[in-house]
């Protein structure tokens, strides 16, 4: 199956005016596509399809020399989407393809990437200092901030507002039953609550187990207090080491049920890609950390998800917390706002709710295509 990895690139100015251009002859053409199609249609109610197009691009390449100032593929992958539009129209009653103004038209899709298997580059590849590369645009700049997991398909070039990004689609291991997008939850894990799911689920850390973890503390303090080697340290050790594996037993019992139920009732999970090594070397945060065992969680729930057929998406932690998840204004706060008061669109949600509903848009831009 395929997933998308997401990452800003940082063309240059020149570069910047050189992917508009590519994009906007892109939208040319696909406009030009449809205009044939829908003409060839009233005049002969005759079809007009992708292998027409590729011919008229030939003709149309040779009266406007300038598009072969762009790579071709992208350009003949617009057949594609215009095929996808019409598809959509008839099986799954969305408007009638229109035409596309440049604000519509965002993305352009490079249908292969890297080395065929000659060696030889394909329209877009890495270049040896591991940017984004191409002959008539030269290397582009790349923030690689997450290692990508799986062989690459092909690459969406998007622009969103000023900003420039490069979208892989990514083969991971097919799952043996096809996943549903449609049944899909986001998770957020957190110091207060144990879990605050994005369908507003909240799962409390359990009572028993606070209960149980008071008591391990209380122990570890009074043997802390012991004479070394002396008898009565030797029993509280014993007592300390008895109390650890029941709490740590209760935990993961807690931990399994918990991440079958989420499993077994989606089909898509999406979690945050948390570095838990690197947070819980901050001391504040890490004894509820280890203690909610969100590493084996984590690991619980990926085990439990592809045995069921389903799918774990690990996504970016960054401004989950932050982001609105209404309107997508950024509304920074602290960790001890608990709750998401947005200036703009003033929805007022629970933070870790807010949070949660993000995780899962973050989840579903991987999963589903986005052009
Ligand atoms: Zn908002």
């Amino acid at each position: 199956m395929l997933l998308n990895q997401k990452y800003e690139i940082f063309p240059t100015k020149e570069q910047k005016e050189i992917l508009e251009r590519w994009l906007y002859y892109c939208r040319h053409t696909y406009n030009s596509a449809l205009l044939d199609k829908q003409r060839k249609y009233k005049q002969s109610k005759e079809s007009y399809g992708q292998t027409d197009m590729q011919k008229q691009l030939v003709l149309d390449k040779q009266t406007y020399p300038f598009l072969q100032d762009m790579p071709s593929q992208p350009l003949q992958e617009v057949f594609v989407r215009l095929k996808k539009a019409y598809e959509n129209f008839f099986h799954k009653n969305t408007k009638y393809p229109k035409l596309k103004k440049h604000k519509e038209y965002n993305s352009m899709t490079f249908p292969q990437f890297g080395f065929n298997s000659e060696g030889h580059r394909f329209a877009m590849s890495f270049s040896e200092n591991g940017n984004l590369y191409n002959t008539k645009i030269g290397e582009i700049g790349i923030l690689l901030h997450r290692e990508i997991e799986g062989k690459i398909k092909q690459l969406i070039m998007k622009r969103q507002g000023t900003k420039w990004f490069a979208i892989f689609s990514v083969e991971r291991q097919a799952s043996p039953v096809q996943v549903d997008p449609s049944n899909a939850i986001g998770i957020d894990v957190g110091l207060h609550k144990f879990a605050v799911l994005s369908n507003g689920q909240e799962i409390e850390n359990p009572r028993f187990l606070r209960k149980k973890e008071k008591a391990l503390k209380k122990a570890q303090q009074r043997l802390s207090k012991k004479k070394r080697g002396s008898s009565n340290y030797i029993k509280q050790v014993n007592k300390v080491r008895q109390l650890h594996s029941k709490v740590s037993n209760q935990r993961k019992d807690f931990l399994h049920k918990t991440s079958y139920r989420i499993a077994k009732d989606n089909s898509v999970v999406v979690v945050e890609n948390l570095n838990i090594r690197n947070m819980v070397k901050n001391s504040k945060l890490s004894k509820s950390i280890s203690d909610a065992g969100w590493g084996m969680f984590r690991n619980m729930l990926a085990y439990k998800c592809e045995k069921n057929g389903g799918l774990l998406i690990k996504v970016e932690p960054s401004y989950t917390s932050q982001d609105c998840s209404e309107c997508g204004n950024r509304v920074e706060k602290s960790l001890s706002i608990r709750t998401h008061v947005c200036s703009k669109c003033g929805i007022v949600l629970d933070r870790d709710y807010n949070a949660s509903i993000n995780i899962l848009h973050k989840g579903l831009e991987e999963l589903l295509v986005t052009t």
